[in-house]
């Protein structure tokens, strides 16, 4: 698909924010919260900052919500009636000022919720999705975007992807037809392109290992079986908090919960770095130390997910490193797998 260029003058941002916002769309956006930021439905231009590096949680929640509903079911004696979901509620969101590592964390799910059957809640709440990335000016040594093939100005899966430029006016990279079907329909905030070099203005992320040749070193029998695993993951507390950050992680459980006669059946966010993920009914456990959780955790991202879903499950944004208690830091083990495998 050819891209188009076009220029949104910086007065003009809040313009295409009050348009979205008149034709119905909810805004997911950026905000400060205390000492971080994070994203939330937005009332106001305003509320959002693009000042960060990265946000604590991803935006996955937007399309695979930490719970929900799958369908409801009323008892009444030994008869069961089912009541599908409302699918019409979906609303229409706006994802605003995403940066391209998270924006393509959304391929990662979508290659994993579409892979076998095609799960109707996902794809329903990603058709209703119009996202706005922004490039990244701003990194840290967390970042490691260019070790996975994806880059601080990447368009990928961005419809919209904005570039500020060193006067505060925009770059506007129209990616997909939505995009630019969103330009044509506001020709007063999407202008005519400015002689600015985009790459100018985004920082340099150094590439710390090289995704295709660590691939197949993690497919190898030898990396499974190697003592690596155990000693790089004694500290892990096996508490979940990088799973629930990444943008990729969908492990997921189902459960049903009563209310009399009325019932849901819902899923709710899970993690294969929990003792509890694998348990058998039997009380065993064919993952019984966390050795084998932490292995798992970066086997599918980086073994099973290129072998099956032709994705890599991480796109290297470092959200887990930087959540982590205890300092588990998914780049630098990824580094020692590449030079030492
Ligand atoms: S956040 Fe850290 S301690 Fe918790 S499960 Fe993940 S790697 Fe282990
Ligand atoms: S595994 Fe870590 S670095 Fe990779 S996508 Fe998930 S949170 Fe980001």
């Amino acid at each position: 698909m050819s891209m188009e260029i076009k220029s949104i003058q910086k007065d003009s941002l809040d313009k295409l924010f009050n348009s979205l916002k008149s034709r119905g769309n909810l805004i997911y956006a950026p905000v400060k919260v205390k000492n971080e930021v994070q994203f939330d439905f937005v009332e106001k231009f305003e509320q959002i900052t693009d000042d960060f590096i990265q946000t604590t949680q991803s935006v996955k929640n937007s399309v695979f919500p930490k719970i929900e509903t799958l369908f409801k079911f009323v008892k009444t004696g030994k008869e069961v009636k089912m009541l599908d979901m409302d699918m019409s509620l979906i609303p229409e969101i706006v994802i605003w000022g995403i940066h391209p590592c998270d924006v393509w964390g959304f391929d990662s799910l979508r290659a994993i919720f579409t892979w076998d059957t095609h799960d109707m809640f996902f794809e329903k709440r990603m058709d209703k999705l119009t996202i706005i990335g922004m490039s990244c000016a701003k990194a840290d040594d967390y970042c490691f975007c260019t070790s996975v093939n994806l880059g601080p100005g990447s368009t990928k899966g961005s419809d919209v992807l904005l570039t500020k430029t060193g006067n505060g006016d925009y770059i506007a990279e129209l990616v997909s037809d939505k995009g630019k079907a969103l330009a044509t329909s506001m020709p007063d905030v999407f202008v005519q392109a400015v002689q600015s070099k985009k790459e100018d203005f985004l920082v340099v992320v150094e590439k710390r290992f090289d995704s295709e040749s660590l691939i197949p070193k993690m497919q190898k029998k030898e990396t499974f079986d190697s003592p690596f695993w155990v000693t790089n993951s004694l500290r892990c507390l096996g508490c979940g908090a990088c799973a629930y950050v990444c943008p990729t992680c969908a492990c997921f459980d189902i459960q049903d919960e009563g209310y009399g006669a009325r019932n849901i059946r819902f899923r709710c966010w899970d993690s294969c770095g929990l003792k509890q993920f694998t348990i058998h009914t039997s009380g065993h456990n064919p993952r019984e130390v966390q050795s084998q959780r932490w292995r798992q955790r970066l086997m599918h991202k980086f073994a099973y997910m290129p072998e099956r879903n032709k994705v890599t499950g991480c796109v290297g944004c470092g959200k887990c490193s930087r959540a982590c208690p205890v300092d588990m830091n998914i780049a630098e083990q990824l580094q020692e797998i590449d030079q030492k495998m």
